[in-house]
This record gives structure tokens, C-alpha cells and sequence, in this order.
């Protein structure tokens, strides 16, 4: 086969304690999976989760022990973060029961869902797609992925975002509104899920805003920590 240009390198997240890299497919996100950040954005914490997606190519992968770049983005003024447990996918299926859905996570990471708030405000309100808010360039930094052979479980992890120091979100994955398997077996009724998908689970309350040169320290249990600069 003759390809008319060089075919793009297949975006990879490094996984911890290894020299393998985790090769991304998809990437999947959900919204309003926190009854408190559904309530803060405007909802009353009882409505469905739904989902988007951001380009595979969106994620910024960061190495442990190293501080990820992550160029401010252009046509917003109101760049905010949303730290979220990222689960990766390793075996594809859909239709995937809730009983089955755990022999299809590979590994888990942490994850920022960079959104530009201001575009996603404009879009709600005209009743357009949320792709210039969540896909877009650098929107999804990920620390490396830890195998889930190796963790415990984490339902009961807590997750930290701070900014300068500063705690801006702290909340417990207990407090998901769908767990992880039921977010893989809903997922998995729209689209047929592939190895190397990933999934934003959701972010809990406390989104706010960041700036050039802020510092941003993203944390679960068991999953390390995930640091970016934005320049
Ligand atoms: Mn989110």
C-alpha cells in the first residue's frame, strides 16, 4: 500500500515501571458523573451522565517525575480544569455487561479535561456540539497509565487537583454517579469499544479557572501524580 503522506504516529501514554507504551484509540469522556459538579454547572445532580469525545491526538502524555507543557489555548479567556480518573481500555467488545466490564479495563491513570468554559457556555446556549470546548489541542493531559493487575480497588480512592498549591477539587471516585463498569457497559451500547480507548470518568466539584504559568498537581490514590505547566 502507498500512502499519499506519512500516516500520523499513533499517539501512546507511557505505562509506570515499564519501557511499553499504551497506544491511544479513542478517547471517550463523561459528563456530569459528580452530583456536586453537576449541580455547580447548573444541573440538579440527578440527571443521566452522557458522554463526548476528544481527539485521540488531544492527549498529552506525562512521564512520572517530569512536569507536562501545556500551551494555553487559543479563543477562550476561561481555560478550566477538571481532574478525572482515566480508565484505559484493553480488550475491545460491545454490549459489555456490567458483570464483564472489568476484564476489559487494562489500566488506570489521572487525567485533566482541559475545557475552554466560556466556548462550552456559547454552545450550551445555542444548542451546538461541545467540540471547540473539549477537543481541542493539548485538552487531555494523562500521567502514565498503572496496570490493573497491579491496583487494589479503587472505588474507594480519593482525587485531588491543586493549582500553585492551592486545593481547588478533592472528592472520593465513591462519589461517581455510573461506577467505572457501569460507564464501560453504557459506554459500549453506542459504539463498539477498541484496546486502547480511553475514558475520562468524570470530574467532581470545584472547576475553576487557570492561567499562563499556573502549576496544576493532579492526584488519585494509587495512581500517582499527574503535574503540567500552562504556558
Ligand atoms: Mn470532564
Amino acid at each position: 500500500m502507498e500512502l499519499i503522506f506519512s500516516a500520523p504516529a499513533t499517539p501512546v501514554v507511557p505505562v509506570i515501571g515499564s519501557t511499553a507504551l499504551f497506544p491511544v484509540h479513542r478517547i471517550y469522556c463523561v459528563g456530569r458523573n459528580y452530583a456536586e459538579h453537576s449541580k455547580e454547572m447548573g444541573g440538579t445532580g440527578r440527571e443521566a451522565p452522557f458522554f463526548f469525545m476528544k481527539p485521540a491526538d488531544a492527549a498529552v502524555a506525562v512521564p512520572s517525575g517530569t512536569v507536562g507543557q501545556m500551551p494555553y489555548p487559543s479563543k477562550t479567556s476561561n481555560l478550566h480544569h477538571e481532574v478525572e480518573l482515566v480508565v484505559a481500555i484493553g480488550k475491545g467488545g460491545a454490549n459489555i455487561s456490567v458483570q464483564d466490564a472489568q476484564q476489559h479495563i487494562w489500566g488506570y491513570a489521572v487525567g485533566l479535561d482541559m475545557t475552554r468554559r466560556d466556548l462550552q457556555a456559547q454552545s450550551k446556549e445555542q444548542g451546538r456540539p461541545w467540540c471547540t470546548a473539549k477537543g481541542f489541542d493539548h485538552s487531555a493531559p494523562i500521567g502514565p497509565i498503572v496496570p490493573a493487575a497491579a491496583m487494589n480497588d479503587l472505588q474507594s480512592a480519593s482525587i485531588k487537583l491543586t493549582v500553585n498549591g492551592d486545593v481547588r477539587q478533592q472528592s472520593q471516585l465513591s462519589k461517581m454517579t455510573w461506577n467505572i463498569h457501569e460507564i464501560i457497559s453504557e459506554l459500549s451500547q453506542f459504539y463498539a469499544l477498541q484496546p486502547g480507548d480511553l475514558i475520562f470518568t468524570g470530574t467532581p466539584e470545584g472547576v475553576g479557572a487557570v492561567q499562563k504559568g499556573d502549576i496544576l498537581e493532579a492526584e488519585i490514590d494509587g495512581l500517582g501524580q499527574l503535574t503540567i505547566a500552562i504556558s
